[in-house]
Formats: structure tokens, C-alpha cells, sequence
């Protein structure tokens, strides 16, 4: 018997779960046992599964037009990045296929800035312990995780990594030979960590004194997730001047954007950059309606909304079960419980009890809903991982 999935390259280490099909923050299997999904394709189905006017939009367009490279231009882009554009600290916006696209596109243009400025040397990238900006060779040397670079040849020069947190050592890190300082204001993949607001705005201070540029990997944080349409939006005078952003931004379509200013984005001229897919008209009818919805005030109200929610429920785990739970993290709809032992057997045990929820870090089970979820979607699955933390089996 031939196992259906030797021919994948075993990277990842799925379940046996089969899912054929989604509906608003559930998924079915082909025997019809339904799951609720607290981590959306890692925080990138915001609108939940299959949300109409998605489908709509993609179907329309897929029976119109599917690509024409950048040669053309796609009037669906022009719009979205004018409306992304007017909602953001942003002036101009690159269209990418993936986080790890913005993320090089970001770096790239930080460098090309000092470059065009006469500062040819200006090309280091400060990063941070425990961030994680995608798995290219430039993005796993950013992010530093030695288990991600190991076997893939010499580190890359001109990435510096600062212990997250320590403002002694980012100080005497930054140079005039900094370009640029990158950082996720909340950490996915490093275990749900959110920087507080007051590093935000002390980073772009440290940024203006030292000619660096700030740029914010928001390729998780942002679209909704934090109840703001950007995380760092939650602190005050700590707008970046390059933001990665991808995940949410697609919804479930794989689209990225590179956001920048004016001043960044003069330097990137015709040959500078590009991507044959980068903002296709498949992704930008899709993005369209993503942003309409996800940009709205009332949206992000709701979602602050059942954030609360799930704080409080959060909290009454972690109160019921001390012997377990050591902590909550993270920030809105990106949370974590910090547990004193390995997230996976819990993971394993709410999936049982069919609750889809990540991990995170050394010790974090991550949760990422759909940000439409419904303060009733919230008690069922507190309750599950109530369930789940009472068996004995788990974290003994
Ligand atoms: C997922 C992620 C990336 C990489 O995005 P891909 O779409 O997987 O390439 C980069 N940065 C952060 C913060 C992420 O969470």
C-alpha cells in the first residue's frame, strides 16, 4: 500500500486530518466531522473559509482575466494600493506572492536607500531573538534561528541579532553602518510575543537620531489581527518606514505587499526590483475585498471586541489550571497560552476534541481564529482546551 503522501517533500508533519472543505471558522472532512479553526491557515483566513464575497470576487475575475506579468498594467492593483495608500503610513507598495517576498523586497529596498544616499556601506539589518521573517536564505539569516539555518552554508554577512528586549545592546548595536532595524511588533513564530507600544515609538526615536530605517514585519501581526488594521498602529509616533505585510492580506489567496514611503520607494526604479506573479489580477480582486472589509472601523470594533473575549476566557483558564499554565501572551486575535511544558501534546489533545490551534516557541499554544469569529465560537473553544488541560496525560 502505497502511502499517499511519500511524494511530498516531508518538511511538515501534518495530522492524518483530511480537510475537503470550509465554512466561516469551520472545516469538514470528507466524512463530514467538522473542526473549529482557532489558527486560519496561521493567521491568513481572517474572513474565516469561503466567505462569499471572496468567492464572488475570485470568481469573477478567474472567468475575465488571470494574468498579464507586470509588463501590463492591473487596474485592481492601482486600487488597492490607493487604497492601501490612503489607509496607512504608506506611499507607494511593491505586490508580492508571500511573506518571505515582502520581507526580501523590504530588505532590499532599506539597503538600495542608504546606496542611492551615498552611504554604500549603510547595509547592515539589525533583527531580534526570536523573530522569524520567512525561510529564503535572506530571511532565515534575518531571523537568526540557528535550527533554520543549519546546513545551508555560511551565515550571510550584514545581519546583526539583538537579544529581543535588550535596549543596551540594540544601542550599541546600531551603527553608521545600520540600515535598517527589522522587527515583528508582534512575534508569531517566536512564541506570540507582543512588543510593548512604548519600544515601538522608542524604536523609531533610536531610527530618526541614527539615520536607520525602521522596518515592521506585520506579515502576521497585521490585517485586523490585533484589532488594529496594523499592530503597530497601537502605539503612538511609531509609523515604520518599510512594512512587510502578507498572511491575512490575501485572506487564503497567497498574496504579500511591501509598503514604503516616498522616500524609499523613489530609490527602487525600473530594473530595480520585480516578480513575474507580484500582484496578479486573481490576488488583487481578492485583496480588494479583503481590505474593504478588514480596513473598516466597525470591523476592527468587533474584533477588539471578541478579543476581549477571549482574554477573559483565557484568563479563567489559566486560573483554573496553575499547575499548567504559566502565562498568557500576545496581543488581540493573536494569542498565546505559555505553558510549563511542550505546546504539542495539547495541541494534539484539542484536535481530538476537534479544535484546530497552533504552537509557537519553546512552550506556547498559539491561537490565530478567523477574526470573525463569534463570542460563542470563543466559550466552545475554551471550553475545549478546558477539557483538554484537565486530562493528566497532558504536561505530566
Ligand atoms: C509567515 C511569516 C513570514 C513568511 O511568510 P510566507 O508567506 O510563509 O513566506 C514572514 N514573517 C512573519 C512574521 C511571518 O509570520
Amino acid at each position: 500500500m502505497i502511502e499517499a503522501r511519500q511524494n511530498i517533500l516531508p518538511v511538515y508533519n501534518p495530522p492524518g486530518e483530511l480537510f475537503v472543505r470550509g465554512e466561516g471558522a469551520r472545516l469538514f472532512t470528507e466524512s463530514g466531522d467538522t473542526y473549529l479553526d482557532f489558527i486560519a491557515g496561521i493567521a491568513v483566513n481572517g474572513l474565516g473559509h469561503a466567505h462569499p464575497e471572496m468567492v464572488r470576487a475570485l470568481q469573477e475575475q478567474a472567468g475575465k482575466l488571470w494574468h498579464t506579468s507586470n509588463m501590463f498594467r492591473i487596474a485592481d492593483g492601482e486600487t488597492l494600493a490607493a487604497k492601501i495608500c490612503t489607509g496607512s503610513f504608506a506611499d507607494r507598495v511593491f505586490f508580492t506572492n508571500s511573506g518571505t517576498e515582502s520581507i526580501e523586497c523590504a530588505l532590499k529596498a532599506a539597503r538600495k536607500y542608504h546606496w542611492a544616499n551615498g552611504d554604500e556601506d549603510r547595509y547592515e539589518i539589525i533583527t531580534f531573538s526570536g523573530a522569524f521573517h520567512g525561510r529564503s536564505l535572506a530571511a532565515i539569516n534575518a531571523g537568526g534561528n540557528p535550527a533554520y539555518l543549519e546546513g545551508f552554508g555560511p551565515p550571510m554577512p550584514g545581519f546583526t541579532h539583538i537579544e529581543f528586549g535588550d535596549h543596551d545592546a540594540l544601542r550599541a548595536a546600531v551603527s553608521n553602518k545600520t540600515a535598517a532595524i527589522l522587527i515583528e511588533p508582534v512575534q508569531g513564530e517566536g512564541g506570540v510575543r507582543a512588543l510593548p507600544e512604548a519600544c515601538l515609538s522608542g524604536l523609531r526615536a533610536l531610527c530618526d537620531e541614527t539615520g536607520a530605517l525602521l522596518i515592521y514585519d506585520e506579515v502576521q501581526c497585521g490585517m485586523g489581527r490585533t484589532g488594529k488594521l496594523f499592530a503597530h498602529e497601537w502605539a503612538a509616533d511609531a509609523a515604520p518606514d518599510i512594512m512587510a505585510v502578507a498572511k491575512g492580506i490575501g485572506g487564503g489567496f497567497p498574496f504579500g505587499a511591501c509598503l514604503m514611503t516616498e522616500a524609499v520607494g523613489r530609490v527602487m526604479q525600473p530594473g530595480s526590483h520585480g516578480s513575474t506573479y507580484g500582484g496578479n489580477p486573481l490576488a488583487m480582486a481578492v485583496g480588494n475585498v479583503v481590505w474593504d472589509i478588514v480596513s473598516d472601523e466597525a470591523f476592527l470594533e468587533n474584533v477588539r471586541g471578541v478579543s476581549s473575549v477571549l482574554a477573559q476566557g483565557l484568563k479563567s483558564l489559566a486560573d483554573s489550571h496553575p499547575d499548567k499554565v504559566e502565562g498568557l501572551t500576545g496581543k488581540g486575535l493573536l494569542t498565546g497560552i505559555r505553558l510549563r511544558f511542550a505546546p504539542k501534546p495539547l495541541q494534539n489533545a484539542c484536535r481530538e476534541r476537534r479544535l484546530l490551534v497552533g504552537a509557537a516557541g519553546q512552550n506556547v499554544l498559539r491561537l490565530a481564529p478567523p477574526l470573525i469569529i463569534t463570542d460563542a465560537d470563543v466559550r466552545e473553544a475554551v471550553a475545549v482546551m478546558d477539557d483538554a488541560l484537565k486530562d493528566d496525560a497532558i504536561g505530566s
